[in-house]
C-alpha cells in the first residue's frame, strides 16, 4: 500500500487521541456530561495554536472548541467541519492502548495473547476489506474511539496542510470540536455566530466513502397511566389496573412497524420499556421515520390510541407527551443543492466512489441543519464502532484528508 505524505500524521494523531479517554455517561446532567472531555480539548487547543490555527478558543463551560483557517483568497465561500471528541459509553473507554498492524494479511489478529482475545474476519467479514493495510487496533479490552477521533485526525491533517501552504486557494474553514454527542448532544452548544459558517459537514461513520443527507425524524413518547388500587378480594367493579391500560395500549401498535422488523427507509415505534403497578405505569415509546408526514402519522396515531384509552377509563387517568427529539436534515440539506454536489465530487477526486445511505439514525447534523447550519455528513471511515473489536485503517483517514482538501478546492472555485 503506496502512503501519502500524511501518512504519519493521521497515524500519530489517532494513537495520540485515542489514549484520551473521552468517555460520554447517559446518566449525568452536568455539561459536558464527563469532565474528562476537556482533557482532549485542552490538547487539540494546543495542537491548533502549534498548527498556526486562527480563532482558537474553547469554551471552558461547555467544552465545545472552536477554530478557523483563515481564507487564502477573497470571495470563496467559508464552510464548516465538525467532529465529536467523546466516545461511546457501550463499551470500556479507560487506559486504551492502541497499536498498528503493518499489512494485514487477512487472517486472524491477535488483539491480546495475555487475555487471548483474537478478532477474526469470519465475525467480521469487512475486515477483508484493508488487506495489504497498516490497521489502527485495541488490545481487545477497550474501544479505539475511532468514532470520532479518526475524522478529528484527518480534520488536523489537512488543517496542518493548509495552514503550511498558503498558497492553495480555499475560503475560511470553520472548526468545531462538540462533546456528547454519542449521548445525543446534538452539537447544541455550538454557537453559530463564533462558528462562523453558512454550511458545514460532520464528520462520523463508517464506510469509507459514505456520506448521509437523510436522517430519521425522531420523537420520543411517554404515556402515563393513573389507576385505583383496592384490595384485589373485593375488586370487582372498582379496581383500575394501570398496568393492564400499559399492556391495552402497547397492543394497539402496529405488530410489524417495530425495529426489528424494519430496513432501509421503513419507520417504527420502538418500545423501549414499560413500568407498570396497579397504581401507575409508564409506557415510553421512540418514534423514528425518515418522510416528516408518516413520521407526523405515527405522532398522531399514538395520541388517537391514547385518547381511545382516556374515553374508556376517563380522560384524567391518561396523559401522553410528546417531545421532538430530532428532525430529518434532508428538507434543509436539498436547499443547498452545492453542498452534495462538492462533497460527492471531492469523494471522487479522491478515487473513491460516493455512496449514500438513509441514516436510520440521527447526526447532531440532524440538530444543527434544523438550526440554520445546513450540515450533511461524510464518514470518518472507522469500523466497529462502540465496542472492543473497533479499528481504523490507516489509508482510510489518509483518503478523507485528500476528501477534505479537495472539497477545500472545490469551495473557492
Ligand atoms: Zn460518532
Amino acid at each position: 500500500m503506496n502512503r501519502t505524505p500524511f501518512y504519519e500524521q493521521v497515524r500519530d494523531r489517532l494513537l495520540r487521541y485515542a489514549r484520551v479517554d473521552t468517555q460520554s455517561a447517559r446518566t449525568s446532567d452536568t455539561v459536558p456530561t464527563t469532565k474528562k472531555q476537556f482533557d482532549l480539548a485542552y490538547m487539540l487547543r494546543d495542537e491548533l495554536n502549534e498548527i498556526g490555527a486562527a480563532d482558537v478558543w474553547l469554551d471552558e463551560e461547555k467544552c465545545v472548541l472552536y477554530a478557523s483557517i483563515p481564507a487564502t483568497v477573497s470571495g470563496a465561500m467559508a464552510f464548516g467541519l465538525v467532529t465529536h471528541m467523546d466516545t461511546a459509553p457501550d463499551a470500556p473507554g479507560a487506559n486504551c492502548q492502541p497499536w498498528v498492524l503493518m499489512d494485514y494479511d487477512g487472517g486472524d489478529i491477535l488483539l491480546n495473547g495475555e487475555k487471548g482475545i483474537v478478532m477474526s474476519p469470519k465475525e467480521f467479514p469487512n475486515l477483508k476489506n484493508y488487506i495489504g493495510q497498516d490497521l489502527i487496533l485495541t488490545d481487545g479490552t477497550t474501544l479505539l474511539g475511532g468514532d470520532d477521533k479518526a475524522a478529528i485526525a484527518a480534520v488536523m491533517t489537512m488543517a496542518e496542510h493548509l495552514l503550511k501552504h498558503p498558497e492553495i486557494p480555499h475560503g475560511r474553514i470553520a472548526l468545531g470540536f462538540t462533546p456528547d454527542e454519542e449521548v445525543g448532544g446534538l452539537a447544541r452548544d455550538l454557537d453559530l455566530e463564533r462558528f462562523g459558517a453558512k454550511v458545514a459537514y460532520t464528520l462520523d461513520g463508517d464506510y469509507l466513502g459514505y456520506y448521509e443527507d437523510e436522517t430519521f425524524n425522531a420523537s420520543h413518547a411517554t404515556l402515563t397511566l393513573r389507576g385505583r388500587s383496592v384490595h384485589t378480594g373485593t375488586a370487582k367493579g372498582i379496581m383500575i389496573n394501570a398496568g393492564d391500560m400499559a399492556a391495552e395500549f402497547v397492543s394497539l401498535l402496529p405488530p410489524l412497524d417495530k425495529p426489528q422488523f424494519t430496513e432501509g427507509r421503513e419507520g417504527f415505534f420502538h418500545l423501549v420499556s414499560i413500568q407498570a403497578a396497579v397504581e401507575q405505569a409508564q409506557v415510553d415509546i421512540i418514534i423514528r421515520d425518515h418522510d416528516p408526514i408518516i413520521f407526523a402519522r405515527r405522532e398522531q396515531l399514538l395520541r388517537d390510541l391514547a385518547a381511545r384509552l382516556g374515553e374508556k377509563y376517563g380522560a384524567d387517568r391518561v396523559s401522553l407527551t410528546i417531545t421532538p427529539t430530532y428532525r430529518n436534515m434532508k428538507e434543509v440539506v436539498d436547499r443547498y443543492p452545492f453542498l452534495i454536489e462538492h462533497l460527492t465530487e471531492a469523494i471522487r477526486l479522491a478515487g473513491l466512489t460516493p455512496q449514500s445511505i438513509a441514516f436510520r439514525g440521527g447526526t447532531d447534523g440532524s440538530a444543527l441543519s434544523h438550526r440554520g447550519l445546513p450540515c450533511p455528513n461524510l464518514s470518518a471511515g472507522y469500523e466497529n464502532a462502540h465496542g472492543r473489536f473497533e479499528y481504523v485503517p490507516i489509508p482510510s483517514m489518509e483518503k478523507n484528508v485528500e476528501i477534505l482538501l479537495h472539497l477545500a478546492r472545490l469551495f473557492a472555485e
